[in-house]
């Protein structure tokens, strides 16, 4: 039987990989400092492990996995990424997770891994002006990513690349743009933009007020979680070794996000704009590069997955607001 190591299977990424990967007949290995969330993980084996700790990478690659995926990261919206107050965790401990998993991928003659590199990795000079960012594969230099998040992920994706090169493996990496979707986080301060505006918009009475950082004429991408799995698994399978962006190229402000969610939720919102961590003005995926090394691209529209998303996030704000049922 085919076997796959999915390292980050607790998180959102990572445990709909874990499924999808079930749906096509693979043993599944997971691996996070915790399960997923919001459902019981699929992976027929879940380790609770520090990839961080070499002697936990070592335990979990102890035979000669079909595919890898390394997805584990300390990571989060931009309340986490730009407040400056964990960049040096963010650094320390994605840093060290990926140093010990190409290292020990390349010495159990494991060719090749899956790595999930950012579209915070671009230059922020690039993504000044919100009409028009450039996020070309070929951008990426001079480098100067917003964050340290970014510094890591370039750091890393470099160093797979740099094992590729070295020691004749041939890792994968793609450069994710704002994934999102159901039993994605969407409280407590990891939460991105797209699960944050859902949260807000079903916790707003109808003609009600909610806030938006900054003045929302920010630019974003969002790709549906669906879509980034197969953007992943295309890439992973191809002989294309990246680094590609897998991302969506229909780009909105914050402000028309905000509009789109109100309406699928069917509510009159006011909004009020506030102080707040935005990162660049500008970010959109360019699909040119995937689209001629993989001959694929992303075709679902952002309305059809905020639905699904919102429904599911509206689910929760209500079961939580529930009343506790007396005994
Ligand atoms: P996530 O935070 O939900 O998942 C990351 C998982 O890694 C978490 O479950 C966390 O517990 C685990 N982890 C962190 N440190 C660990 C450690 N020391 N040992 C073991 N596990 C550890 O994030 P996600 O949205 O699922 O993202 C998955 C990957 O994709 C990350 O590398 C992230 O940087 C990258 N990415 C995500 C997005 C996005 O929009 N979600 C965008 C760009 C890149």
């Amino acid at each position: 039987m085919r076997s796959v190591l999915v390292l980050g299977a607790g998180g959102f990424i990572g445990s709909h990989l874990v499924r999808r990967l079930k749906t096509e007949g693979f043993w599944v290995r997971g691996v996070d400092l915790k399960f997923p969330d919001f459902s019981a993980t699929e992976a027929d084996d879940f380790v609770i492990g520090d990839l961080r700790d070499g002697a936990v990478v070592d335990r979990v690659i102890d035979r000669r996995f079909d595919e890898i995926y390394q997805l584990a990261a300390d990571m989060g919206g931009a309340g986490y990424v730009f407040s400056g107050e964990h960049d040096a965790e963010i650094m320390h401990n994605s840093a060290s997770i990926n140093l010990n998993v190409v290292d020990r991928a390349q010495k159990r003659n494991i060719r090749q891994v899956f790595y999930s590199s950012s579209a915070c990795m671009y230059p922020a000079y690039n993504q000044a002006d919100p009409d028009n960012p450039n996020c070309a594969e070929s951008s990426a230099y001079p480098a100067a990513p917003d964050s340290e998040y970014g510094w890591e992920k370039l750091f890393s994706e470099r160093l797979y690349l740099a094992y590729n090169r070295n020691h004749g493996m041939t890792n994968r990496v793609a450069r994710y743009h704002n994934i999102f979707g159901p039993e994605g986080t969407w409280q407590g301060g990891k939460e991105k933009a797209p699960a944050a505006v859902c949260r807000k918009v079903a916790m707003a009475a109808h003609d009600g007020e909610i806030e938006i950082w900054g003045d929302g004429s920010q630019t974003r991408s969002f790709l549906y979680i669906d879509e980034c799995l197969e953007g992943t698994l295309r890439l992973t399978r191809s002989g294309f070794e990246g680094p590609v962006n897998v991302g969506s190229d229909e780009m909105v402000s914050i402000n028309q996000l905000v509009d789109l969610v109100a309406d699928i939720a069917g509510k009159r919102l006011h909004k009020k704009h506030v102080p707040g961590p935005i990162g660049v003005r500008g970010r959109n995926s360019d699909n040119r590069l995937i689209e001629r090394e993989l001959g694929w691209r992303p075709s679902q529209s952002l309305r059809v997955g905020l639905e699904a998303t919102y429904g599911w996030i509206e689910a929760q704000v209500r079961s939580n607001s529930a009343p506790p049922v007396s005994p």
